[in-house]
């Protein structure tokens, strides 16, 4: 076996609630991930958000915005909370997400859907229209209406009783995040629809028309369709196993990834990354979830696969592939978190979760390694 390991150095910002419990398990599978298939991570802990106030810093210290651009990724668990909902506007935890989201460049931000076969009956859909559902919403993140040009601000508001945002997009920005839904497109089933509203908006016209070019120029091979926003929310309920990957803007992304996200019923099982041209970002959907933290309820397995597709994206395609497969075995055995338990299934705590999801890595993925938690909590021979 070859001793030339690569090595990832991993920023990671547990942040505050259900945050570090759930951080604690993604760490724990890929430290696994990384024993099974050949590399090295190193993960040192910076504090975010409320976690950062209660240590008299800002809500996100310059040490820690410093190791993130030092780093070769960055994962965070999740940041608020009530205790800190009366501090400064300025001050609150959330901002802490917006300013990294910043600093690092991301401007595509991705959000898989998926539902295993026979998991449907969480979903507030009927069971047969999720079952085996597999999407991912791309949205652009860093433009559109919420960093629109030439919009009022409350105060002028406020005066003129007068408000506009403007949605303005340059042709780059575009396609840039373009280039990323089709490149993951080619990865998966080669269907991309793009979402606007070219029937009413100019600036979806030019969303559309960079869209088509792109693809025509670079990605013939992925078949593309367009369709108005209004229309794809609509599917998105009637027959969501229709897309694979849904391309669109920043605020009707906001939109449509929050309604994609309540289709397998349970916001524990949601992970996201936010991708520029540097280090990506890595977190779950979920918030804080200050009502269930401390208390070993909280579901790992959207972080875990937060924690894939870092590894997919620092480039362990195999070991991410490894990590949801396990985890789908874990799932398959029966184990559930709390939010997911069910008449017949095996309630575990959130720790009890994660270490099966770490010892079944070991079996997925072959290893002749012994790693230890493979005999303490492996759930298949
Ligand atoms: P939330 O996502 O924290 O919780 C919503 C509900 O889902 C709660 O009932 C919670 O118990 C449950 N839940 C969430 N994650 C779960 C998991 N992994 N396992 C089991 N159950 C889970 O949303 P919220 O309650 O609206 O917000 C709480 C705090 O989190 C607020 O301060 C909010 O601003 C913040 N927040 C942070 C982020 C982030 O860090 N990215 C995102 C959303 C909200």
């Amino acid at each position: 076996m070859s001793t030339e390991h690569k090595k990832y150095q991993i920023a990671v910002l547990p942040g505050d609630g259900i945050g570090p419990e759930v951080t604690d398990e993604a760490l724990r599978v890929m430290r696994s991930a990384s024993v099974c298939y050949g590399f090295e991570v190193d993960t040192p802990s910076y504090p975010i958000g409320g976690a950062a106030l209660d240590a008299g810093q800002d809500v996100l210290p310059e040490e820690t915005l410093q190791a993130c651009s030092e780093s070769d990724a960055v994962f965070l668990g999740a940041v608020g909370g009530p205790k800190w909902d009366t501090v400064a506007v300025e001050q609150r935890p959330e901002r802490a997400l917006l300013a990294l989201r910043k600093a690092l460049g991301v401007f595509a931000n991705l959000r898989p859907v998926r539902v295993p076969e026979g998991f449907g009956s969480a979903s507030p859909l009927k069971a047969e229209l999720v079952d085996d559902l597999d999407l991912i919403v791309v949205r652009e993140l860093t433009g559109g209406i919420y960093f629109g040009p030439d919009s009022t601000n409350d105060e002028s508001a406020a005066k003129e009783g007068r408000a506009y945002s403007t949605m303005a997009y340059t042709r780059d920005e575009v396609a840039r995040v373009a280039r990323i839904a089709f490149g993951l497109a080619r990865r998966r089933r080669s269907r991309v629809t793009s979402v606007d509203k070219a029937n009413v908006l100019a600036v979806s016209r030019l969303w559309r028309n960079v869209v088509s070019e792109l693809h025509s120029a670079e990605f013939p091979d992925i078949e593309l369709e367009h369709l108005y926003v209004d229309n794809a929310a609509m599917q998105l309920v009637r027959r969501p196993r229709q897309f694979d990957v849904i391309l669109t803007g920043n605020l009707f992304g906001d939109i449509l990834s929050d309604l994609a996200a309540t289709l397998p019923g349970s916001l524990g099982m949601l992970p996201s990354a936010s991708i520029g041209d540097g280090r990506g970002l890595f977190e779950p959907v979920h918030g804080s979830a200050p009502d269930i933290a401390g208390e070993g309820l909280a579901n790992p397995s959207a972080a875990i696969l937060s924690a894939a597709m870092l590894l997919e994206n620092v480039g362990e395609a195999d070991a991410a592939a490894g990590v949801r497969s396990a985890l789908n075995k874990v799932l398959a055995s029966g184990l559930r978190t709390s939010d997911m338990h069910a008449p017949g299934t095996t309630l575990a705590t959130t720790v009890e979760f994660g270490a099966a999801v770490a010892g079944e890595i070991a079996v997925v993925s072959g290893s002749r390694n012994g790693h230890s938690e493979k005999t303490e909590h492996s759930i298949s021979s």
